[in-house]
């Protein structure tokens, strides 16, 4: 019970995020944007640390905006919401796969392995299970066919080989076929084991979920190491710093506020050998080194996961549910929440802010009569 909470924000459970302006909030959700707006005026991230900080559960911001319980464990969530169904007299029943589900006479009959059930109103929130997407599908809902989003890219590259740890803001862009782009982003970005992660990466797997499982994981990105300057911007410094540090070795001299060892490989990577002094560059050589520093073309081959939060994208077609009550369009009665419909963000706490959000409205309409 629980297995997402436990695991989530790597075991610390990142609950939500410090972003308070309904309209800002929703640009975090590449699938849902427009559909959330609304809902967030009834409850958000703030509604959400006022609950935990209602029930006990003092809460932290962290510098990037992330917000964890103040435990730094994901069990404090756990046992608040394990103790708050004990004292609403909620039954938890656990080993009930839910294998049918029919709607008979405007009552919804729910049948597990073991036992049936039956309710006028019926609310699900069985996140990414393939199996309950087949099951609402054979009830008329439509399934945006699931992908996954959040995850880092596999890069084999010499330039950012044996730098695992290394991190720096820089500006990212996909490159489709055609040399151009529409997918950016920027911020920290972590050259890892396998190849690029951080939260530059992370934005781009989830603003670009369907359109990179579409080309199976293998694209071009354009690294920008010193955004905001320019190829040109970089060359006119770079002929400035030749000026100024004549009989300076480059690979000993990091400049431009790069780290070291990026730094070196990328003079390599512009065929500037190891003890060769500014004075000995080359005009070819600078260029080089300015098109290295703010247009490096990366090879993404495959993706990896990410263990501190993933998510998956698809499930609901968001054109058949009523946000003002999360209710099914097309049954009444139906209600859902959380990754089951067509929602998803990028990393943050927007996730789980968006499984509270549908699981307060929802709840909220359930116990109106009508
Ligand atoms: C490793 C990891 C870390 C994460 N960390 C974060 C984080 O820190 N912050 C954040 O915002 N998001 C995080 N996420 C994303 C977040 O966990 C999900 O978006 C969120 O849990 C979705 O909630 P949900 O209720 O829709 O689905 P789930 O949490 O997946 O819950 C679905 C429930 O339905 C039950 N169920 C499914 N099928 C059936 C069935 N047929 N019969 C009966 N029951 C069924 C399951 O057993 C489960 O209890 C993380 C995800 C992962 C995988």
């Amino acid at each position: 019970m629980l297995t997402k909470v436990r695991i989530s924000g790597g075991g610390r459970c990142n609950v939500t995020h410090a972003e308070f302006i309904p309209n800002q909030l929703s640009l975090n959700y590449p699938r849902g944007e427009k559909e959330l707006l609304g809902p967030f005026h009834t409850f958000m991230t703030g509604d959400t640390m006022q609950w935990f900080e209602k029930k006990g559960i003092p809460l932290k911001i962290e510098e990037d905006g992330r917000i964890f319980p103040e435990s730094n464990s994901s069990q404090t969530i756990i046992n608040c919401f394990i103790k708050e169904a004990k004292r609403l007299k909620i039954e938890v029943l656990k080993q009930h796969p839910v294998k049918e589900i029919k709607n008979e006479k405007n009552n919804w009959v729910v049948s597990t392995e073991n036992k049936t059930f039956s309710s006028k109103k019926l609310m699900i929130a069985t996140g990414s299970n393939p199996k309950v997407w087949s099951l609402l599908k054979t009830l008329g809902h439509s399934i945006i066919p699931p992908v996954p989003s959040l995850f880092t890219f596999n890069i084999n590259d010499s330039r950012i080989k044996d730098l695992p740890g290394v991190s720096t803001l820089a500006s990212v862009s996909v490159l489709l076929k055609d040399g151009t782009t529409n997918l950016k982003s920027e911020g920290p970005l972590l050259i890892t084991h396998w190849g690029l992660s951080g939260p530059a990466i992370l934005k781009l797997s989830a603003w670009g979920a369907v359109d990179l499982f579409d080309v199976n994981y293998q694209f071009r990105i354009k690294v920008n190491w010193l955004k905001p300057e320019t190829k040109e911007s970089v060359f006119e410094i770079l002929k400035e710093l030749k000026h100024k540090y004549i009989k300076k070795s480059l690979h000993k001299n990091p400049q431009l506020e790069l780290p070291k060892r990026l730094w070196q490989n990328l003079l390599v990577a512009s065929k500037i050998y190891e003890n060769q002094k500014w004075a000995e560059t080359t005009h070819v050589q600078l260029k080089e080194l300015a098109s290295q520093l703010t247009q490096s073309i990366f090879h993404v081959q495959g993706k990896s996961t990410f263990k501190e939060e993933f998510v998956t994208a698809g499930g609901i077609d968001l054109k058949e549910i009523n946000f003002k009550r999360y209710e099914s369009k097309i049954h009444k009665g139906l209600f859902f929440a959380g990754e089951v419909l067509n929602i998803d963000a990028i990393t943050g706490g927007f996730n789980f802010q968006n499984a509270w959000t549908g699981g307060f409205i929802a709840a909220k309409a359930i116990a109106t009569n009508d």
